[in-house]
């Protein structure tokens, strides 16, 4: 009888919101998996679950047939990934780098180029589904890759989610970028809406299942408003720069390609300008509390 082939040792980098339940799946789902995060608490978490943790990156990656990043941007990735330790860590042919960080994909392809002439593979796999996606298994998880390295990635990422192959190097980020887009202007109009419905007197609970019944539903009428913006709670889990962040990604891939970004470009700047008056760590349902108090002190110019 033929010993089924023993998985791969994973390196995790980046444990926060989403890294720390998808390590912990892995885990589960009996991967070696030994994580970092510049956060000792991010650390912890991961411990507890029952991964192993290093002290640097590159000690996470010693050894390691795949190595996945889940950080904030581009910027941080490219430098986790130019430290001379990590690049002794990453072994040619032996290891390959999974970007799931929601970066830019124009970046990710140059990225991928360098590190092929030193005989790395890098293919991009980011998701969407947030925390509660990241905990039961469900993101979606877009994947830019060869065929070859999108099948022998398969196993493994379906752990945490369903894979599409969405093309080459490059293109899940893009498809990332542009669906956070998407998400962003309707939890913006959504909330115009309900609170314009409200004034009216539509009680927002029962707006929401009209819409959710009608052709204006979304996730940001499905989930977004009923979890986390009705009850207050605005704590989502997916920060409010970060979305601004994958929104100006979306924009600037539409620009670099030649196109007109007429309602993007506008998203963007209001979703700055509720950035601006927020704290850092504000999550992004947060927009619809500006909009709510900014609804406060406007009136009927009639009256
Ligand atoms: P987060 O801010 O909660 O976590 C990022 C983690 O990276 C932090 O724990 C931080 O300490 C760590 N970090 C930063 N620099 C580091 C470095 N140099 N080395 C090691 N660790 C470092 O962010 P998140 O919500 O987990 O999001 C991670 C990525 O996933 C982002 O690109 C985000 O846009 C994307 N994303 C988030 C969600 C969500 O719902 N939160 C959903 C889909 C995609």
């Amino acid at each position: 009888m033929t010993q089924p082939e023993p998985l791969p040792r994973v390196a995790f980098i980046g444990l926060g919101n989403m890294g720390t339940p998808m390590a912990s799946r892995l885990v589960a789902a009996g991967y070696p998996v030994v994580g970092f995060d510049l956060a000792p608490a991010a650390r912890d978490q991961l411990v507890a679950a029952g991964g192993a943790v290093a002290e640097t990156a590159a000690a996470a990656a010693e050894g390691a047939g795949v190595v996945i990043l889940m950080l904030p941007n581009s910027d941080i990735v490219e430098s986790v990934l130019a430290d001379g330790a990590m690049l002794e860590a990453l072994r040619a042919g032996r290891t390959t780098i999974v970007d799931m960080s929601s970066s830019e994909p124009l970046r990710t392809r140059a990225l991928a180029d360098r590190l092929g002439e030193r005989g790395l593979t890098l293919v991009d796999a980011p998701v969407s589904g947030g925390v509660t996606g990241a905990t039961g298994g469900s993101l979606t998880i877009m994947v830019g890759a060869s065929d070859d390295d999108a099948a022998e990635l398969d196993p493994l990422l379906s752990v945490l989610g369903r894979t599409v192959h969405a093309g080459a190097v490059g293109a899940g980020h893009a498809a990332k970028a542009l669906n956070n887009l998407l998400s962003a202007t309707h939890l913006w109009v959504t909330s115009e809406a309900v609170i314009a419905g409200e004034r009216f007197g539509i009680e927002p609970a029962v707006l929401l299942s009209i819409f959710n019944g009608s052709s204006g539903r979304s996730g940001s009428t499905e989930n977004k408003w009923p979890n986390f913006i009705l009850n207050e709670a605005y704590n989502s889990g997916f920060g409010l720069r970060l979305m601004l962040k994958d929104m100006k990604i979306a924009v600037g891939l539409s620009e670099e390609l030649g196109l007109p970004t007429l309602l993007g470009s506008d998203a963007v700047q209001l979703w700055s300008e509720v950035a601006e008056a927020y704290p850092a760590g504000a999550d992004h349902t947060e927009v619809a509390r500006w909009l709510r108090e900014r609804s406060e002190g406007s009136t009927v110019m009639a009256e």
